[in-house]
């Protein structure tokens, strides 16, 4: 349709988000001309029911903080404030019924990309959004696995950063300055997150 808004989703469970994120939602906004960038922080998600996740309202502050500098970018709670598990045909269906007038990127990694088969409601999905994969350090790109045309893979500067390295480093002690922006450096300090009990 002409005229609509390009518009990119960046899901994720944000705990915490770190440079990989921002450095993957800079640059298929480049690539695409996306007038924005909704990062959606996950609701309790269900891939990830193996490990306590930390409260929504503290991923979601975190990622407010992340973005605040781009103007581009925005964050939603349509995941977060959703009971239940976090599944991204309802969160494209929320993001669609609130920008009428956008049609949507919905950019993931190389890892979760592999995974869009095992997703719930996966024939929708493609109907929803324009799906973009981006190369993650440690995982192959391929959408040979999705229907033709319904992806676009994008090289991305590599980050090998990941949230678990994040959490593990600051359980240790070890620094995550330069892995995840100032403020969020900052904020995990304020709330004591990731540290071990007792430290
Ligand atoms: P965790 O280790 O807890 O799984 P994560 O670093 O994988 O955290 P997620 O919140 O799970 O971060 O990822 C959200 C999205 O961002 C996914 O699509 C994931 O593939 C992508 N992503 C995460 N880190 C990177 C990175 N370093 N480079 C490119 N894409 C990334
Ligand atoms: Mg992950």
């Amino acid at each position: 349709m002409p005229g609509r808004r390009k518009v990119g989703v960046m899901g994720g469970t944000f705990d915490p988000i770190h440079h990989g994120h921002l450095v993957a939602a800079s640059e298929v906004a480049d690539r695409f001309g996306l007038e924005e960038v909704i990062f959606v922080p996950t609701g309790q998600p269900w891939q990830k029911s193996d490990r306590e996740v930390t409260p929504a309202e503290d991923r979601y502050l975190m990622t407010v903080i992340a973005t605040a500098s781009n103007p581009r970018f925005t964050v939603s709670r349509v995941d977060i404030d959703r009971d239940g598990p976090t599944y991204t045909a309802d969160t494209l269906a929320d993001l669609s019924r609130l920008h009428p007038d956008a049609e949507l990127y919905f950019i993931t990694g190389a890892d979760a990309l592999s995974q869009i088969l095992s997703w719930r409601k996966v024939d929708e999905l493609f109907e929803m959004a324009h799906f973009v994969g981006v190369t993650r350090p440690g995982y192959r790109l391929g959408g040979e696995h999705l229907p033709a045309g319904s992806v676009t893979l994008v090289e991305v500067p590599a980050m090998a950063i990941s949230s678990t390295d994040c959490r593990a480093r600051v359980a240790e002690g070890r620094p995550v300055w330069y892995l995840v922006p100032d403020g969020v450096v900052q904020y995990i300090a304020k709330r004591k997150l990731y540290m071990k009990p007792g430290s």
